[in-house]
């Protein structure tokens, strides 16, 4: 009885031990301390990411936004998974764990759980109060507060039910680049995820959120605070035309969303990171197997009045042409071909190889949408019978479009979309939607989501294309850092449009197009080309399209600053594919030779640039800076111009 009771005394006192407490990453150089008032700071090597910044919540259960830390304990979370749609397909992770418990002024208590890596901090709250079944949480005060001198790389959060048929918010706001912080959003409603930071010359950090299921509801980052930073704000109450809660709850014991910051000296971890896979589990198992490829669109350039039987006959035989494995027919295909054509027309296409996706409405109250299919998605009676029919006939997958926000029960209706089709075998692209969050290894059927102003706002208009490199620049560091993106891009025709001699003009050089092929990252590319390609594309692009990869083993930055210039390194079946963009007035310098050493000095270099594709062997011998090695070994691409160099 004497040695339970002393061993219970030393257990209590390892729960009380004094704050602050810290964890540090693997390799030591990133570190969270927590001090006794609940506020966590990040820093590499020393140096201050995130300042003390308040962690905890006000809920129905209690007010937590206002704790002591009263125990905490470490652990560490190691494993590895593979996945088949992200930047690696073999992915090994190792973070060390702090969770401590805040206890609030009532005496009831919750817990903060960091995971650290290497270049990562996730974190979540926890509840597991034996008292409580359920929870729900009124408002969050977990805080991001950034050193002075921080400037931000952020989207505005747009006001709800603006925008085409009232659809907004779709996460397809522009950028502000390089800002102060306390710069008001456009909106005045912040930013959303992902929100990237340089934080003066010590390093840069990718602030975002994973693991939103139907259980939680999506988040952003308020306006700045001088005071206290930034703050998790939850949805609008205008999203989804004012129904639905924004207060999301959850069944006791339960935990919230990761948030999560990636941290690194240069935009390497940021681009590398898998932080948003490590910390989530699978939903469910599949019985499908989901293959994924490369497409063709016909809505993108000959928009609506495409959607007929015979014009997208024309793309599947041009998906074909281009070894294509899919062909998405878009809007309006229910009315214009109608349900019994649309059996004919998948047969067409099976009988040239191809498979098809087919578009639907999110539908339901939420917006003014008149695009059809209307009603089919939104509810699990229609959507079952739906999807019955379309794996009846043989479709392997659906793009959702145009849904209502952020709120919990719109998470439900993508967690409803995601689960029912795969018991149909189908697979999923949401458009004018929100941000993946972990989905790609939460949903064994989910493929990629658009949440970013994608290849259509090209179409619509010249500014766009003036300032598509600019954009193409930031998402391998920003939004396609943390999920995949459903851009659709890939452009060879000149001008915008259907005839190729009206339109907007595309600035960008065949090569700055192909290289946005290996520079995006979704598991299906849905590429922006046309039938009139097969004649008026060069031979070499077409052939660099049908042999370019979707899926990847390895990612590796090369060197990027988000506005200016992206160079980025994708390997599939032991090749590598450096892909280049600038955007910069300046000229951009790639030193072959120093790629070729990079990648273990293969004797010759497959170029594309510069209207041509050509092998390369770097000269070796040539001396730095000479003529000889400018000659051999310098790329130099102009702005709106890029590269590709395959590495074998
Ligand atoms: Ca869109």
């Amino acid at each position: 009885m004497k040695k339970s009771v002393s061993l219970l005394f030393i257990l209590l006192c390892a729960a009380v031990q004094a704050a602050p407490v810290s964890v540090t990453s693997p390799d030591g150089r990133l570190a969270v301390t927590v001090s006794d008032e609940a506020r966590y700071s990040v820093t590499l090597d020393g140096k201050d990411i995130i300042r003390p910044s308040y962690v905890g919540f006000n809920s129905n259960r209690g007010d937590f936004t206002v704790t002591e830390v009263t125990g905490s304990q470490t652990s560490r979370f190691e494993g590895a998974y593979k996945l088949d749609r992200i930047k690696k397909s073999e992915i090994r992770y190792d973070y060390n764990v702090l969770v401590c418990t805040l206890t609030n002024k009532a005496g009831d208590a919750i817990k903060v759980e960091f995971r650290v890596s290497d270049s990562d901090v996730a974190f979540r709250y926890v509840v597991d109060n034996p008292k409580w079944a359920s929870i729900r949480i009124l408002e969050e005060n977990t805080r991001f507060n950034f050193p002075a001198g921080t400037t931000s790389f952020l989207t505005p959060q747009s006001d709800a039910m603006i925008g085409w048929q009232r659809t907004k918010p779709s996460y397809e706001e522009f950028y502000f680049l390089d800002k102060p912080l306390n710069e008001k959003s456009q909106y005045g409603h912040g930013y959303t995820f992902p929100c990237l930071f340089k934080v003066g010359d010590d390093g840069w950090a990718l602030v975002s959120e994973t693991g939103v299921d139907s259980r939680y509801c999506g988040a952003r980052l308020s306006d700045w605070d001088q005071l206290d930073g930034y703050k998790i704000e939850f949805p609008m109450p205008e999203e989804n035309d004012g129904n639905g809660t924004v207060e999301p709850a959850f069944a006791v014991p339960g935990a919230t969303p990761w948030r999560t910051i990636t941290v690194g000296s240069t935009l390497k971890p940021i681009a590398e990171s898998t932080v948003t896979w490590d910390v989530v589990e699978p939903r469910y198992e599949s019985k499908h197997e989901y293959k994924f490829g490369k497409g063709t669109w016909s809505w993108i350039l000959w928009q609506d009045g495409s959607i007929n039987y015979d014009d997208q006959v024309k793309y599947i035989d041009l998906a074909a042409a281009m070894d294509f494995q899919y062909v998405l027919v878009d809007n309006f295909w229910d009315k214009n071909i109608g349900y019994d054509r649309m059996e004919e027309l998948v047969r067409y296409a099976h009988s040239k190889g191809v498979d098809v996706f087919l578009w639907y409405s999110s539908s339901g109250y939420w917006n003014d949408i008149s695009q059809c299919p209307l009603n089919k998605m939104d509810s699990p009676v229609e959507r079952k019978q739906e999807m019955k029919w379309l794996q009846s006939i043989g479709v392997k997958g659906i793009k959702v479009d145009f849904f209502g926000g952020d709120k919990q029960e719109t998470m439900r209706i993508y967690e409803g979309v995601l689960s029912d089709a795969d018991d149909y075998g189908l697979m999923v692209i949401f458009h004018g939607c929100t941000l993946p969050r972990g989905w790609e290894r939460m949903y064994p059927n989910y493929v990629g989501s658009e949440a970013v102003r994608a290849s259509e706002n090209l179409v619509f208009g010249q500014h766009e294309c003036d300032i598509e490199a600019q954009n193409a620049t930031l998402h391998p560091f920003i939004r396609n850092a943390v999920g995949c993106m459903e851009f659709g891009g890939c452009f060879l025709n000149k001008r915008l449009n259907k005839t190729n001699a009206r339109g907007p003009i595309r600035r960008t050089t065949d090569e700055f197009e192909l290289a946005t092929a290996v520079l995006f990252q979704n598991p299906i590319q849905n590429f922006a080309l046309a039938p009139n390609n097969l004649e008026d594309a060069p031979a070499y692009c077409l052939d660099f399209l049908r042999g370019v990869p979707t899926t990847w083993d390895e990612i590796r930055y090369i060197d990027g600053y988000p506005g200016k210039y992206a160079v980025i390194a994708r390997k599939k079946a032991g090749k590598w594919y450096v892909a280049a963009i600038n955007a910069d007035e300046a000229a951009y310098t790639i030193d072959l030779k120093a790629i070729a050493e990079q990648f273990g000095s293969p004797a010759t270099l497959t170029v594309l640039h510069g209207g041509a594709q050509q092998s390369l062997a770097p000269n070796y011998k040539a001396k730095p800076g000479s003529k000889a090695a400018k000659k051999a070994n310098l790329l130099s691409i102009a702005q709106n111009d890029g590269a590709v160099i395959v590495i074998e």
